[in-house]
C-alpha cells in the first residue's frame, strides 16, 4: 500500500477510503460482481462519507474535495471494487461537474444537491450507437415546442443510467449547426419516456450498471436545459478533462489491487524449496510492474495538481499518454493495467492467475488472456487454469477455447481456488471431444 503522505491532498479523506475500501468495498466485491449490482446500502454510505459530493462545492451541499485527494480516493476505492468507483467517477465528473459549472442556481438547488449529499446516483449520457469518440456526431432530438422540448434517441453504454437519480444528457437541438446545435439537459431517471432498452453484459466491472438509453416521446421543461441551447458540445468537451483524471486513477487502483494480488501469491507459493518471490526472474517482474504503476501514479496526480493550480491538465494527460504509449505500447494511461501490471501480475500467479478475474476482469478479452498466457509459458504441455470460487462461467467456457487454440498440445487442467470439489465448467470440459484433464 502506498505511502500518501508525499502525494499531498487531504490524508484524513484518503484514510477514510482506503477503511471503507477495506471494510466494506473489497470483502464483497467479488459477490457485487455475481449479482451485477451496487447495494443502495454502500451507495447511501458513499453518500454520507461525503464521496459523492467530491468534486461539488460546499455551497451546493458537496464535499468540496481538492482534484489530488479526489484521485487519490478513487485510487482506494478502485483497489476494492472497481465497479463501484466507477459509478462514484461518472457520477462526480463529470456529472455534477457540468451541474455545477453550467447550471443556474435554480437548477443547482433542484438537480445538483441531492446528487452530492448522495441521495441519488448521476448518469452522464453522451454515447450513441454512431457516436463515441466523435461526440459530435450525436442522432438524438430535442424539439421545442412551447416552453417544452420532445426527445426522441438512442444513447449507448450509459454508467448507472438504472440507478435512480438524475440524468446529464445532449442532444440536437438545431441540425442545421453541426457542433453547434447540440444543448445539454437533465432529467429524472423516472421520467416517462426514459426508457432503459438494455443492460450490457460486460467481462468486467459487471456490478457497475451500463445501459442502452432510450427516449420515446421524453417531454421535458425548457428550464431543464443547462446553459444556452447550442452549447451542449463545449459543455461536453470541457468537462471530460476531470473525468479522464478520475478514469486514470481508476486504472491505477485496479492495477495496485492486482499486483499486491501478485505479490501476496508470490510470498506464499513455493518453488524448488523457496518462495517464488525469492527467485529472481520473478521478482524483477514484480519490481517492473511496480515501477509502472508508480509513474502512472504519478502522471495522475500531475494532471491533478495542473487541475489544482487552476491551470489546464489536458496537455499533461495527453503527456501521460505519451509517455504511456511509450511504456506500454498502449495509448492511454488505462493502458498500464490491460497492458502491464495485470498480465505481470497474471505471469506471477502462474496457474492461479485467473483468480485475478475478479479485480481486473475488464482488462482481458479471452483471446488477449490466452496470447499472454501462451507468451509466458511457451511451450508448455500442461495449462492448469484456477477457477475463482465465484466462477464467470461464460468467460471462463471463452477462455478455454481460446488456450486450446493456443496450446492444441496440451493438457488444460483445472481445480477451484481452493481446491475443494469440481467446479462445473470443468464436467463441461470433460464432456469436450478434444483432450481435457481434470
Ligand atoms: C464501461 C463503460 C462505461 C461507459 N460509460 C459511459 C457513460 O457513462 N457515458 C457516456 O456517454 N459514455 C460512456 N461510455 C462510452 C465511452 O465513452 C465510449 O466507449 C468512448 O467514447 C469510445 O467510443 P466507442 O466505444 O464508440 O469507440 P469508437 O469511437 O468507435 O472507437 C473505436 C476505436 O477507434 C479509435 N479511434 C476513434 N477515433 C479515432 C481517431 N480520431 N484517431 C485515432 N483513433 C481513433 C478509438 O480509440 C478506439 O480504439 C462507456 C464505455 C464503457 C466501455
Amino acid at each position: 500500500m502506498p505511502d500518501y503522505t508525499s502525494f499531498g491532498g487531504d490524508s484524513l479523506v484518503i484514510d477514510m477510503a482506503r477503511k471503507f475500501s477495506a471494510d466494506r468495498l473489497a470483502p464483497h466485491a467479488a459477490a457485487r460482481e455475481k449479482a451485477g449490482r451496487i447495494e443502495p446500502e454502500i451507495i447511501r454510505e458513499m453518500g454520507e462519507l461525503g464521496f459523492l459530493g467530491a468534486t461539488t462545492s460546499a455551497e451546493w451541499d458537496g464535499s468540496e474535495i481538492d482534484p489530488v485527494t479526489y484521485a487519490l480516493l478513487l485510487e482506494e476505492v478502485a483497489a476494492g471494487d472497481g465497479s463501484v468507483s466507477t459509478l462514484l467517477s461518472v457520477h462526480n465528473s463529470p456529472t455534477c461537474i457540468v451541474l455545477e459549472k453550467y447550471g443556474n442556481p435554480a437548477q443547482k438547488d433542484h438537480w445538483l444537491r441531492p446528487l452530492a449529499r448522495g441521495e441519488g446516483v448521476g448518469s452522464f449520457a453522451l454515447t450513441e450507437p454512431q457516436a463515441g469518440s466523435d461526440a459530435s456526431n450525436l442522432r438524438t432530438r430535442a424539439v421545442k415546442k412551447g416552453d417544452r422540448y420532445i426527445v426522441n434517441g438512442a444513447k449507448q453504454f450509459i454508467t448507472s443510467a438504472s440507478v435512480p437519480g438524475s440524468t446529464v444528457f445532449f442532444a440536437v437541438t438545431d441540425p442545421a449547426a453541426g457542433k453547434r446545435g447540440l444543448s445539454a439537459f437533465v432529467v429524472d431517471k423516472s421520467a416517462p419516456g426514459y426508457v432503459i432498452a438494455r443492460r450490457e453484459e460486460k467481462l468486467g466491472l459487471k456490478a457497475s450498471e451500463t445501459c442502452a438509453l432510450a427516449f420515446e416521446d421524453m417531454e421535458i421543461h425548457e428550464d431543464q436545459r443547462i446553459g444556452a441551447e447550442g452549447e451542449g458540445y463545449k459543455i461536453a468537451l470541457s468537462t471530460l478533462e476531470s473525468g479522464r483524471i478520475g478514469i486514470a486513477a481508476q486504472a491505477v487502483g485496479l492495477a495496485r489491487a492486482a499486483l499486491e494480488h501478485a505479490i501476496a501469491y508470490a510470498r506464499d507459493r513455493q518453488s524448488m524449496g523457496q518462495a517464488i518471490i525469492d527467485h529472481q526472474a520473478v521478482g524483477f517482474r514484480l519490481v517492473d510492474a511496480k515501477t509502472r504503476l508508480e509513474a502512472a501514479r504519478q502522471l495522475v496526480l500531475h494532471a491533478a495538481r495542473l487541475k489544482s493550480d487552476g491551470k489546464p491538465a489536458l496537455e499533461a494527460l495527453g503527456a501521460a499518454k505519451t509517455l504511456q504509449a511509450a511504456l506500454t505500447g498502449s495509448s492511454l494511461v488505462v493502458g498500464l493495467v490491460g497492458e502491464q501490471v495485470a498480465p505481470a501480475a497474471n505471469q506471477i500467479a502462474g496457474c492461479g492467475a485467473t483468480r485475478f478475474l475478479g479485480v481486473v476482469g475488464a482488462a482481458f478479452a479471452p483471446s488477449r488472456y490466452a496470447t499472454d498466457v501462451a507468451a509466458a509459458v511457451k511451450g508448455a504441455e500442461v495449462v492448469m487454469v484456477v477457477i475463482p470460487a465465484f466462477g464467470q462461467e461464460a468467460y471462463m467456457r471463452e477462455l478455454v477455447k481460446e488456450l486450446r487454440t493456443a496450446f492444441p498440445q496440451a493438457v488444460i487442467s483445472g481445480t477451484d481456488e481452493h481446491g475443494e470439489g469440481e467446479h462445473k465448467i470443468f464436467r463441461w470440459l470433460r464432456s469436450l471431444d478434444r483432450k481435457a484433464h481434470v
